[in-house]
């Protein structure tokens, strides 16, 4: 099978021969310095602020997501948080049964947030922000450069989903004032599913070290302390500890993550060139697309998205990303991260063009 979904994606076989190892032992001063080096590089990959830190959190994206929300913010705050898909919409649910007082910014979806979302906001005693960098179900970028800007004039907390967005798309915790973002292992990282990973600048720090927080697995305060030497509070997912860290050395070796983001912006560009002649409309505006993904609809009438999901599936040996709910009939998605060489894109686009000639789309 080839894989475009948005994760698990492929993987590279040098982390792939890794995963076939013994897990060693690791509560070790060896581990310990992989966990050091994990971190220094995690927080150069964020260009986060100095004295950043990162909380190693076995448990997918969602659990780093749910993490962040117990530990940023409390029934004091007040924040704003961006619903423009599913993954926005997990971030209402989480305020909502951590009753966290929130304001819904909803944005008709594959829409862009802008200026005018947000000016109403200003001066009505917000603490608080949270948003995607790319809403990975509709592959919306949405411009954090103004998410940031607007935060940090007005005081507020900007918690960053980026777990697709990281690597793909331009991020900077020190330029875009984000206190706190978090990516995941079977995202872009092209690691096998198992951990998320949160980085929190000093502001974060102190905000969770503050609060009064009511779980044990979920206790960032607690994998800060375990992390001044090295360790996580519980076992990790140590087989994806010991492929982050090869993974990291090798993107620092190749040129860094600016390179990392040119990868996927060109693999972005040769898809979306090589499907103009093909009855699809791309969902995004496309100075708002992110890298990592493009949503498409079908244009002919009667095409079901979630059918050629199935066909290409189950005749072409291909995997693309079906949406669910609302979208699920109208769009389906072609995700950019992981290891795709340009000849697997080939085979798709070979792949739709042949579901043209057999009148399917
Ligand atoms: C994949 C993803 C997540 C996490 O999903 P999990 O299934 O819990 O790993 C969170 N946010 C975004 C934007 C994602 O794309």
């Amino acid at each position: 099978m080839i894989n475009f979904t948005v994760g698990p994606v492929q993987m590279d076989d040098e982390t792939r021969n890794l995963g076939y190892e013994q897990i060693p032992y690791f509560r070790t001063p060896e581990f310990s310095s992989i966990m050091k080096e994990n971190e220094r590089l995690l927080c150069s990959f964020f260009d986060a602020p100095d004295n950043s830190r990162v909380i190693f959190m076995t448990g997918s994206g969602t659990a780093s997501m749910e993490g962040g929300v117990i530990n940023f913010f409390t029934k004091e705050d007040k924040v704003l948080v961006v619903n423009g898909g599913s993954f926005g919409q997990r971030l209402i649910e989480l305020c909502e049964i951590h009753e966290i007082p929130f304001t819904e910014i909803k944005l008709d979806y594959g829409k862009p947030l802008t200026e005018k979302h947000l000016s109403q906001f200003i001066g009505k005693g917000y603490t608080g922000f949270l948003v995607q960098l790319c809403e990975t179900s509709t592959g919306v970028l949405y411009d954090m450069e103004l998410i940031g800007d607007f935060c940090n004039a007005n005081g507020l907390f900007l918690f960053v989903d980026a777990v697709s967005g990281f690597m793909a798309d331009t991020f900077s915790m020190k330029k875009m004032h984000v206190n706190a973002a978090i990516t995941g292992s079977q995202k872009a990282l092209s690691l096998p599913p198992s951990m998320s990973f949160t980085v929190l600048d000093e502001t974060a720090i102190e905000k969770c070290k503050k609060n009064d927080i009511n779980t044990l697995y979920f206790n960032y305060p607690l994998y800060l302390k375990n992390g001044d030497r090295g360790q996580t509070p519980f076992t990790p997912a140590v087989g994806t500890l010991l492929q982050l860290n090869e993974k990291l050395r090798r993107i620092e070796k190749s040129g860094g993550i600016i390179v990392q983001n040119k990868i996927a912006s060109e693999r972005a560009e040769y898809f979306r060139k090589a499907i103009t002649s093909l009855p699809f409309k791309i969902f995004t505006d496309k100075d708002s697309s992110s890298n990592c993904v493009t949503a498409l609809c079908p244009t002919n009438p009667g095409i079901s998205a979630y059918e050629i999901f199935e066909i290409l599936k189950d005749e072409y040996g291909i995997w693309i990303c079906p949406n669910a709910g609302d979208l699920a009939e109208r769009v389906f998605r072609v995700g950019h991260i992981g290891s795709i060489k340009n000849e697997e894109i080939d085979k798709l686009v070979e792949s739709f063009k042949d579901l043209v000639k057999r009148g399917l789309i």
